[in-house]
């Protein structure tokens, strides 16, 4: 008798984060602050989020120190180094950063070079609050680092502050999340853990995404959306990512294109190329997507919801894509089907027409 699904041996580890999830949960901002020790906060945004950081300010009274709201795309050293010299002269203990991947960006960078604990409240889907990684540039490189130094300590998720994500960002922003849980279905370090909370994140994403669209405040849709996000946060923190996570940095990192609208382009060609090679994920990306073929599904799911599908579109002229392909095979890394140049720039052509995934 065969046993479906068999478990094969794995290695674990969990990282350690204290996550408050639900409607309002910002208020609870001070207590976690207190929790953590921290008596003054920098609160940290990026320009166009400045008046909520202003609210996190009144909302902590005497537990803020101030707002920077100088974060950007990327970590650049130059802006953390105004944001450390900030935290410095206002005497700060710790920060609090509320928004999406560039501004928690910033909370690792300064955390990692002062000992800062961390308050994280996101208001995209990106994950990186989960994640013990950092990427940051400097004079136009992007290098990346992971230590449990950069993991922020608390991470409020609270569903209202999404109510206002414009809707073509959340859709991108959705695809970019389960980018994070489909890569870790077939990573190298995969293990039933990571697997199941993959196969959840995924669902509970792919399953709202067209009722968002339609009602970006609808309370049901955002609370799914966020709690698969959460999730599939967790998958990148915890397993190593492959083709789709290098294809998208040497686009964002060389090219300079969005980081949620190339993701959310890249994915279904990427599940493409790697659905020879790893039969079980695609039988569980296609599950959770409720969907018989995974690329396709993605595909799909992107057009159903407005979101870009070409590369073309994002600003990538064709001449790039040699460079890309190059750029893609440059350093070895591990990917489920071995990297094949030929095949990798095909992939990439497809991308940039906007044509379906092989
Ligand atoms: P972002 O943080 O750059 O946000 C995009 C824009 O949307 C910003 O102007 C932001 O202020 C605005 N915004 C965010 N939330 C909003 C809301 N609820 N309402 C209105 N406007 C809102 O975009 P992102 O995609 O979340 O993050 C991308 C960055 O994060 C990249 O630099 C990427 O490399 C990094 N990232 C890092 C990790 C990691 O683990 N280190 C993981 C994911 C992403």
């Amino acid at each position: 008798m065969t046993i479906p699904g068999a478990i094969q041996p794995f290695t674990y580890r969990g990282l350690p984060a204290r996550v408050v999830f639900g409607g309002g949960t910002l208020a609870q901002a001070p207590r976690e602050l207190a929790q953590l020790g921290v008596t003054r906060a920098l609160v940290l945004t990026t320009p166009a989020q400045v008046d909520q950081g202003r609210a996190v300010v009144e909302l902590l009274g005497d537990r803020a120190a101030g707002v920077f709201n100088g974060a950007v795309m990327h970590t650049p050293v130059g802006v953390t180094a105004a944001a450390l010299a900030a935290y410095r002269e206002l005497r700060a203990d710790g920060v609090v950063a509320i928004g999406g991947g560039s501004t928690i960006g910033l909370g690792k960078a300064i955390a990692v070079r002062t000992g800062a604990p961390q308050l994280a409240i996101p208001t995209t889907y990106a994950g990186s609050e989960m994640t013990p990684i950092l990427g940051e540039t400097d004079g136009g490189t992007k290098t990346t680092r992971r230590s449990l130094d950069i993991l922020p300590e608390a991470v409020i998720y609270d569903v209202e502050l999404t109510f206002d994500l414009p809707v073509a960002l959340s859709m991108t922003s959705a695809i970019n999340a389960i980018a994070h849980a489909a890569e870790a279905l077939y990573a190298e370090d995969r293990n039933p853990i990571t697997s199941m909370m993959a196969e959840s994140a995924i669902s509970s994403l792919a399953s709202v995404l067209r009722v968002i669209a339609a009602d970006p405040r609808s309370l049901a849709a955002r609370t799914r959306a966020l709690y698969g996000a959460w999730l599939c946060g967790v998958c990148l923190g915890t397993v190593g990512m492959a083709l789709h996570h290098k294809l998208c940095h040497v686009l964002g990192g060389s090219f300079d294109l969005p980081h949620a609208e190339t993701h959310t382009v890249v994915l279904p060609h990427a599940i493409a190329y790697n659905a020879p090679a790893a039969p079980e994920a695609m039988s569980a990306l296609a599950r959770s997507l409720g969907t018989t073929d995974a690329a396709r599904g993605l595909y799909e799911l992107a057009g159903a919801v407005g979101a870009p599908r070409s590369l073309a579109a994002l600003g990538l002229p064709a001449e790039a894509l040699d460079r890309a392909a190059d750029l893609a095979v440059a350093n070895p890394y591990w990917n489920p089907r071995p990297l094949e140049r030929a095949a990798i720039r095909e992939l990439l052509e497809r991308a940039h027409s906007g044509a379906p995934p092989r």
